[in-house]
């Protein structure tokens, strides 16, 4: 259950797993290079205007007008719960720094 997960856990899955190891190495979103920017293809339109931010660990869509936490990207991309999200998340608490 949700309710379940202390709420220092969900900080920690949130601020610590970086939001570019999750788009490229466990959804293997594609992605576009570009200089300075990761751009990934929106779960929700399919286009390209997007980009991630260190600093926030949010990933960005301007189309959509939407920032994805890495649980929020996980849940949008494989249409999982918040439970499985959280859960396949941790198993890669390995990549926190
Ligand atoms: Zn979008």
């Amino acid at each position: 259950m949700p309710n379940h997960y202390s709420a220092s856990l969900l900080r920690t899955l949130r601020n610590r797993i970086p939001i570019d190891a999750v788009i490229v190495d466990m959804l293997r979103l594609d992605i576009r290079p570009d200089e300075t920017l990761l751009r990934f293809r929106c779960p929700l339109c399919d286009r390209f205007h997007t980009a991630t931010n260190p600093k926030t660990n949010l990933a960005r869509c301007f189309d959509c007008a939407k920032n994805f936490n890495p649980i929020d990207l996980v849940m949008a991309v494989t249409h999982c719960s918040f439970v499985d999200a959280v859960e396949r998340l941790k198993k890669r608490s390995h990549w926190m720094s």
